[in-house]
This record gives C-alpha cells, structure tokens and sequence, in this order.
C-alpha cells in the first residue's frame, strides 16, 4: 500500500478522553493541516479536522494498526493556521479536549454531509466577494468621530463605554463601513448576545451593508441555515458575521475587525461543554490575527473596566492592556430618565406596587406615553404554601420552589422542568387554604389590570397591558410580534424580565421601574451586584431614547434601601463610581479581576460522594505538586479551597459540589490546571468514586 503520511486527527471524542481528541491515521493522498476528511472511528465514519501531517510513521505504534483516512472533503478549503491555534487555545485554557472544541466549533450539518452532498451544496453558493455599497449612515456627532479616529489610529483592543443610546452600535457599523471600503476583501465579525432579543439590529445591519454581505450565526438557524452561513463566511463571500457566542469560531479568512456589543453580558460564556468567554477568545483571536477588536457597553464587565485602567505612575501601575474610549452623550443630547428611590419601608406593607408608582403609571397612560416594568421572575407566584403545616411547593428534585403559573394552573420547576397540577389541598395535612407566597410577572400583569381597570387613555380607551418573558415567548416569531406591537405603540406598559431591559431602540417609553430588585444586594455571589448595576442601567437605558420625551422620562426603584450606595450611584448613573467602590471591595477581598478562579465541580447522588471526590482531588492534586519542581511555590500562589455545595446544591435528583482554585496569577492557576486531568482520570478510576456521575472544569466562571 502507497502510504504518503501519516496524520493527527482531531475528531469529536468523549470529553477529558486523555488522549486530547487527535488521533492518528494513515492517508495514501497528500492532506495539509486544517482539511476535513472522513474517517473511520470504531463502527462509524465520523468527519475529522487534519491537525498535524508527518512523513514518518508515529514511533511506537505499529502502522498496520493504522487505518486509512476515508474521503477527503477537497470542496472546501482547509481551516486556515490561525483557526486551529484558535481551537487550541481554546482547548487548551478551557480544559477540555481539542477534538471537541473543533467539531463542536463546525456547524452540525458539516459533520454530517457526505462530499458529494456537499459539493452540490457548494455549487449553490454565491461566492462573490468585492467592495460593498454601504448606505450612507447617519452624519456622525463629535463623540463618534472622536471614537472612530481612535480606533483607526490605535492598535487596540478597544473598550467601548458608551451610554445607552450614545451611538455605539452607528460607531460599530461605520468602523465596518470603512474597513470595507479600505480593503475590498476584509471580513468583520459582529457579536451580540443574544440575536433573538435583537431582531431590530440583524435589520438594521442588513439594511446598512445589503442582504448578501451579511449572513448570521446563532442556535436559532436550522441546520442547513447554519451550514449555509459557515460556508459564506469560510469562503469570503460574506462580509460580514453577525452572531452570539458561538460565532467567535466562524471561520473567516479575511477577519480584520471583531465587535462585541454589550460586552459584559453573561451570555457569552458558554455554560455546557468547553465553558468558554466569548468575549475573551475575542480578543485572544483579534491578538493572533492582528485584527482590532471592540468591546462595546454602557456598564462594562469589571474585568473589562478593570483591564482599560489608565496607568498610574505613582503607584507603579502601568495601566491595563485595553485602550478605553468614552462616549458620555447620548445621540440628539437626549436626557437620561432621572431616577427616584421609592422607599418601601414607607408603603402599605406587601404592596407590590408603591402609591409613587402607581400614580405615575396612571399619568403616563392618560398622556399616550408607554411605560416598563421590570420583575426578574416569571410565573404567577413564586411559591405555595401552607399556613397550618408549614408545607410549601417544593420541588422533590431539586433544591428550588416550583413555580405557581396560573394559566394552566400548574407548579413548575423552573430547574428541572418538573410539572404538575396546582393541588386543591395542602398534600401534607389536607388544609384547603394554602397561599400564594410572592409575585412573578403573570400575577403582576393581572394585579396591574385590576389597579388601572379605570385609567382611560388620550383616546378614551382603556390601558393596554402586555407582558414579555419566557413563557409568553416560547413560540417562534413570538417576541418578534410582541416587540412590534410596543414599537408601534400598541401597548401602554410592558412587563417582564430581563428580556425586556437589553438592546431594544425603544422610541415611546417614558417611565421604567424595577419593581423589586433587592435581593441581589445581599446574594452569596459577589456578581450579583455588578449584574444587578448593568441590569437597572439598561433599563433606565430603554427610556427617554428619544430626545422630544428624553427631559421626562423617570426610572422608579421601588426599594427597602434606598440609600444602598449602588443606587446611590444609579441616581448619577454613574458607572465608573459604581465600578470605582466594587473594585474597591474586589481589591480587599482577593476576588475577581484582581484574581483568577477555576472550579472544579462533580455531580454525584450524594453530596457525600461529590465531595468525596472533591476533597480526593484536592489532596492529591497538593501531593503531587509538593513533590514537583516548582510545586511548592505553585502551592504558595494558588489557594485550593474545601469541597462545597452549589448554592442550587441539587437539580433533577443530581448533588452538586465544587471546589474552587485561586491565584492572583492567571498563568501559576493553569499550571496547576494542567496537572488536573492527570489526577482526576486516576481518581475515577478508584472504586469509592464510581459513584461520580461527572466532573467538569469551569474556568473563568461567571456564578461561583
Ligand atoms: P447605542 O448602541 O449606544 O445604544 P445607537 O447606535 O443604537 O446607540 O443609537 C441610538 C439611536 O440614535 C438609534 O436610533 C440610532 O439610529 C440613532 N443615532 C446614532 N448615531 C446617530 C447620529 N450620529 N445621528 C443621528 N442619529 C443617530
Ligand atoms: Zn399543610
Ligand atoms: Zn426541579
């Protein structure tokens, strides 16, 4: 048999299989790094990226126990150098194996065609690149300008901290404007959160750079959708990516600009398999191909904030890695809505909604102007409870209340999806008067009704309510006709959760109130303060967009601090002190951004068992690096903490633990990281572990 090389195949195995995802194959054709080929792996043939090419034969393997390539997918173009250091970078910091962050970085459909299939799928492609005809955007306010000659003339990244409304997303779309103009073949990757909150830019995106040039990727494609924007991009046709997370890995050989919007947005870290930062391999990718990147919020991530300090000479520090570039005026010098405390030690006890509110709701009906309240909790109630035997609507899988939804009457576990029917009687003692303890959206949207059942608007017609959240959304095209209906001024208030606070250009809305946002300031999660800032400031952001109505609109906090400094700083929308204090308290507390977490978690039966193996891993992870060169030292830098429970400890009958591993060095955390592989495939292999159903590693987590 004419062999010609011998490869290293990336291919989709097991997660943490030790052997790092490639495997090795014969080829009697000439491949080169990054082409796709098929190849027999145990009974079947499954699609494999070529990783490395060798002339020799790998020592110590006999080649006859070698097998031969299958097809080799010569239609398309092999993943170019930069891709693959992308996936092993990725791979690599991320801990999992690089065969499953590449196949998982492909769209499905690929994986799945066979050549010829995909060589008619080829042939359909319009594969044209050229100068694309932009339409002409908006002349550009002084701080735009400003912004734009910045990023023209610096190296970057870029941190992007703009107001809401301030012209950040014209800033992005004329920074690709002109770098398409510049070079008739770049390629620019725009990434959002969450593009099906976003309809309105995908549009706006399109109608600035034409249908063709831009294509999306997201998980709400169909396969072959999805497969059909990954060719464009793979091949330069499009010009333009627009996508979530996921998107970071589209292959674009001609990638010149990366845009992250909203850049501190949670949803860029992916939460399953390789838990990667979006945001992050963003600028990993933007270093390695020498493209700018942007990085663009109203409330920056405090890693991001962090990272584009100004230097500081008296005290040795020279300053973050970023450049940081401020627009502090919104677009027309419309006004931010000015924001009232109301205090609710002051109000009716257990009213949902304060006299203050509730009297300025009824003004802005009576004026035709649109208002928004924000709850984060969806359903009716968010428990069912007993007066006489203290019984309340657990759910027996999870360690969570099940929801009361009054639509279909059910109780549901927002965790494990666990539903029945609303019990007529207590199921402990049979009282038949069991209560609704606290309030979700639904209820609010009936309570709302019934409080403004007399309110006439301009026209004489009564007040339109409608509520947007993950129930009333779950059909496709569903959010897409609710947010229509508020554009075009259907509805008179909106209310719902965080789904309604982020991105959307609403031109009508005068009034935002958070209706109960307390909880946060006192969470076990140190984000939760952050996260709770960025929220409230997007939703202040929806109103007063339009600078007629800007002078008053109001943002109402319905609180029982109201003199907590976070919203003390709300008041001044004030972000830079707000980040200012937190980093303060980050600094003294040894957290994040002035240090770097890894968890490791396992999922048992029993908690006993989860932190049994916790703790085993813990103990010789500390042995082996003791007796290391360098180890000792490595120890001194890292802090290895004591197995805990999640704070959601179990979900769907599975007990959660983690362990958490710091270091105020990032590099001296992935030493140690990268001894953990070793130790805990030796641990699993140990009869007490069996019961282990899985570990993970999650670096860099957003929830601890
Ligand atoms: P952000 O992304 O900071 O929230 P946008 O870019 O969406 O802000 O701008 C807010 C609104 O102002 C949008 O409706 C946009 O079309 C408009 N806009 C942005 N820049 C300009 C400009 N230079 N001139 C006129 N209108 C603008
Ligand atoms: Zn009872
Ligand atoms: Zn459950």
């Amino acid at each position: 048999m004419n062999n010609c090389c011998w490869l290293d195949i990336a291919v989709q195995t097991p997660a943490h299989s030790g052997v790092g995802g490639l495997l090795s194959y014969r080829s009697p054709v000439a491949v080169v790094p990054g082409q796709l080929v098929r190849v027999p792996l145990g009974k079947r043939e499954v699609m494999g990226v070529v990783w490395r090419v060798h002339a020799q034969a790998p020592e110590g393997i006999a080649t006859s126990a070698l097998k031969d390539i299958g097809a080799v997918l010569d239609g398309i173009a092999p993943l170019d150098e930069h891709w693959l250091k992308l996936v092993q970078f990725s791979a690599q910091y991320y801990q999992r194996s690089l065969g499953e962050v590449a196949l998982s970085a492909l769209p499905p459909q690929l994986r799945d065609l066979d050549p010829i299939q995909l060589a008619r799928r080829l042939k359909k492609l319009p594969a044209a690149t050229g100068p694309v005809h932009a339409a002409t955007g908006p002349a550009l306010s002084a701080q735009q300008s400003a912004v734009l000659q910045h990023i023209d003339q610096q190296a970057g990244p870029f941190l992007l901290f703009g107001n809401t409304g301030s012209g950040k997303t014209e800033v992005y779309l004329q920074a690709v404007q002109r770098l398409l103009q510049a070079d008739p073949q770049a390629q620019a990757l725009l990434m959002v959160p969450e593009i099906n909150l976003t309809p309105q830019l995908e549009a706006r995106v399109q109608e600035r750079f034409g249908s063709e040039a831009v294509v999306s990727m997201h998980s709400g494609l169909t396969g072959p959708q999805r497969l059909k924007s990954w060719l464009a991009a793979h091949a330069g046709a499009a010009r333009i990516v627009l996508g979530t997370r996921m998107a970071v890995f589209a292959s674009m050989p001609q990638l010149k600009l990366i845009v992250v919007d909203e850049e501190h947005d949670a949803s860029y870290k992916q939460q399953e398999g390789a838990r990667y930062s979006a945001r992050d391999l963003a600028v990993y990718r933007g270093r390695l191909l020498g493209a700018k990147v942007v990085l663009g919020s109203a409330t920056p991530s405090l890693e991001s904030w962090y990272q584009s300090r100004p230097a500081d000479d008296a005290a040795g520090d020279p300053g973050g890695r970023y450049v940081r570039l401020h627009m502090p005026e919104r677009v027309g010098a419309a006004a931010l809505p000015q924001v009232r405390r109301v205090d609710m030690n002051h109000q009716a006890r257990r009213a949902v909604l304060s006299a203050p509110l509730l009297q300025t709701l009824q003004d802005r009906v009576a004026k035709g102007e649109q208002s928004m309240l924000l709850l984060n909790r969806r359903g009716y109630a968010p428990v069912l409870h007993c007066a006489d035997c203290g019984w309340k609507s657990e759910c027996k899988h999870c360690s969570a209340f099940r929801v009361f939804h009054k639509i279909d009457r059910t109780l549901r576990c927002h965790h494990c999806g666990f539903t029945d029917r609303v019990p007529r009687a207590c199921p402990a003692c049979g009282n038949a008067d069991i209560a609704l303890m606290g309030r979700g959206t639904e209820q609010l949207e009936e309570h709302l009704g019934e409080l403004l059942a007399d309110v006439r608007r301009p026209d004489g017609g009564p007040v339109r309510i409608a509520r947007i959240d993950a129930d009333t959304t779950k059909l496709k095209g569903a959010l897409e006709s609710q947010l229509a209906q508020v554009h075009s001024g259907e509805v008179d208030i909106l209310v719902g959760t965080q789904m309604i606070a982020k991105g959307h250009d609403f031109r009508r809305i005068t009034l935002v109130a958070a209706i109960n946002p307390d909880s946060a300031l006192f969470s076990s999660d140190f984000r939760a303060p952050e996260r709770l800032f960025a929220l409230l400031m997007q939703a202040a952001g929806r109103a007063g967009r339009d600078a007629d109505q800007g002078s008053r609109s109001e943002m109402l906090v319905q609180t029982f601090h109201p003199t907590h400094p976070l919203f003390e700083a709300l008041k001044r929308h004030d972000y830079p002190a707000f980040a200012a204090s937190e980093l303060t308290d980050r600094t003294a507390a040894g957290l994040p951004p002035i240090s770097h977490q890894a968890l490791l978690r396992a999922d048992a039966r029993s908690q006993e068992v989860a932190q049994g193996f916790l703790s085993a891993a813990r103990a010789a992870l500390e042995a082996m690096l003791a007796a290391m060169p360098g180890g000792p030292e490595l120890l001194e830098q890292v802090s290895l903490y004591p197995a805990v429970p999640l704070s959601m400890q179990r979900v769907a009958d599975v007990e959660r633990a983690q362990m958490l591993l710091e270091s105020p060095s990032r590099s001296d955390l992935h030493k140690v990281l990268a001894q953990l592989h070793a130790v805990l495939h030796h641990l699993r292999g140990q009869p007490e572990h069996k019961g282990v159903i899985r570990w993970l590693v999650d670096v860099d987590p957003q929830a601890i």
